[in-house]
């Protein structure tokens, strides 16, 4: 072994030291009920591995990424200001998206937030990521193979809070993109010794004999994706209810916090959503998942691994941390990582967090109402502002109208903005109905067209609900 020569090198073998020390290489689970004991563990001991993790990748980004050099020179922070969780969110305030856009701005085209030099990249090997963010320069993130195993183990303990065992199969019905939901459970399936039937680059009724033909008991794809497939199905005269399909694994959309819209795909296929919740930035493997419990209450929620990322809200103004209860934006430290380990990265959906015991025996803190729009997605429109989601959940609520919908919003001759939300329905009268619902719930007044059902177009990724044409 060569001892460590810089700063450099020795916080790397540190940090690296931690993150395997808490590394279990399991392809079975641990209990009947859990694929790690670390989703049961304290409060207290998780807080405790949290302060451990901080204490020893604050010194390793000072000292291996120049975006993080630069951030704590400029803020006068040292890396022994941050030495806990606690010490953490009192020194170092949020990281933005548009700061690491400047970044990689300036250092194209990988930026400077990640922790590797030429030698180690070349050593791991490498994926590339890129962050899906509807505005601004797609920031790419590369992460490394040694990685990998870090995701594939979170990744497995969501699954498995989420319903899969052994006997499962799954077809993902995925792009392979560089987004990281759709590889990220792709390496988990095969690390858990589970079936994979590939269904990319097919359309609908190639999918839908697939299904008829090889019986996988789970989809893995988008929400939008869910919608399409069950519609296509049902116009082939099948019904998806009827099929082998048990477990519906979602990412890339918000989904269970989406009143109407889960109830919709649920019943479609008549299975169970598992939700996936995370971002490129803090790492490829999901923070968001779901358990047994998470639709038995009021309201549906998802766990956030807290072993492995510290998870916080905060005041969308101030960016400063709210009390537990209160909605905020969501706030992310990545702690599972060689090459993207960060710092307070903020997300931007807004939840309210949950530290209350779930049924589940889980301890990790829960994400209730699940995550209910991105704060880039925000629309304002002549001040009052609103999320996607909301006009979603408004023609949810109206019986009869289709899958999809639109939102168009233009500028008057007059200078005025304007919003129309188009809805698919038989009856042209319904139009009334959904504006009402809509004024209801966003506060907002809009003209509602009623199209012919089935004539907008479907996506098969991230749908496009959202047509921005006004003047800036
Ligand atoms: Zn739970």
């Amino acid at each position: 072994m060569t001892h460590p020569t810089s700063r450099a090198e020795a916080t790397r073998a540190a940090w690296k030291t931690v993150l395997e020390t808490y590394h279990e290489d399991r392809e079975t689970p641990e209990t009947a009920d859990y694929w790690s004991a670390k989703d049961t563990w304290s409060a207290d001991r998780t807080r405790a591995v949290q302060d451990e993790k901080i204490a020893a990748v604050a010194p390793f980004l000072y000292e291996n990424s120049a975006f993080y050099r630069r951030r704590f020179d400029r803020l006068g922070v040292a890396p022994t200001d941050i030495t806990s969780v606690e010490t953490m969110v009192a020194n170092w305030p949020v990281v933005t998206k548009y700061e690491m856009m400047e970044d990689a701005t300036a250092h194209p085209p990988y930026g400077t937030y990640t922790t590797c030099d030429q030698a180690e990249w070349s050593d791991r090997g490498w994926m590339l990521f890129s962050s899906s963010g509807s505005t601004g320069v797609p920031r790419v993130f590369r992460y490394t193979h040694f990685d990998r195993k870090f995701w594939e183990q979170a990744n497995a303990r969501a699954l498995y809070s989420g319903g899969l065992r052994k006997g499962d199969s799954a077809l993902p019905m995925v792009g392979f993109g560089p987004h990281v939901f759709a590889w990220g459970v792709q390496y988990t399936l095969a690390k858990m010794g589970l079936p994979v039937i590939p269904g990319g680059g097919m359309d609908g009724a190639a999918r839908a004999s697939l299904i008829e033909r090889f019986n996988p008991s789970v989809l893995v794809c988008t929400p939008s994706y869910l919608l399409y497939l069950g519609r296509t199905m049902q116009d082939m005269g099948k019904d998806p209810a009827q099929t082998s399909v048990r477990w519906l694994v979602t990412g890339g959309e918000p989904f269970s916090g989406v009143s109407g819209t889960l109830e919709r795909i649920q019943d479609l296929w008549g299975a169970k959503s598992v939700e996936f919740y995370g971002c490129t930035e803090a790492s490829p493997h999901c923070g968001g998942y779901s358990c047994p419990e998470y639709q038995e209450g009021d309201e549906p929620f998802i766990h956030l691994m807290e072993d492995i990322q510290v998870w916080e809200t905060v005041d969308p103004n101030t960016l400063t941390p709210v009390a537990e209860g209160a909605r905020g934006l969501t706030v992310c430290t990545n702690l599972n990582s060689e090459s993207s380990a960060q710092l307070r990265f903020l997300v931007g959906d807004y939840t309210r967090l949950s530290h209350a015991p779930c049924a589940c025996g889980r301890n990790h803190v829960r994400a209730m109402g699940c995550m209910t729009g991105r704060s880039d997605d925000l629309i304002n429109l002549r001040g009052i502002k609103f999320f996607p989601v909301q006009i979603e959940e408004a023609v949810r609520a109206v019986p009869g109208t289709g899958d999809e919908f639109q939102i168009r919003l233009a500028t008057m001759a007059d200078g005025l903005d304007v919003m129309t939300v188009v809805v698919e329905h038989t009856e042209a009268g319904i139009a009334d109905r959904v504006a009402r619902e809509i004024r209801s719930r966003c506060e907002v007044r809009c003209t509602v067209e009623v199209a012919a059902p089935n004539s907008l177009p479907k996506s098969e990724m991230k749908a496009r609900r959202v047509f921005d044409q006004r003047e800036k």
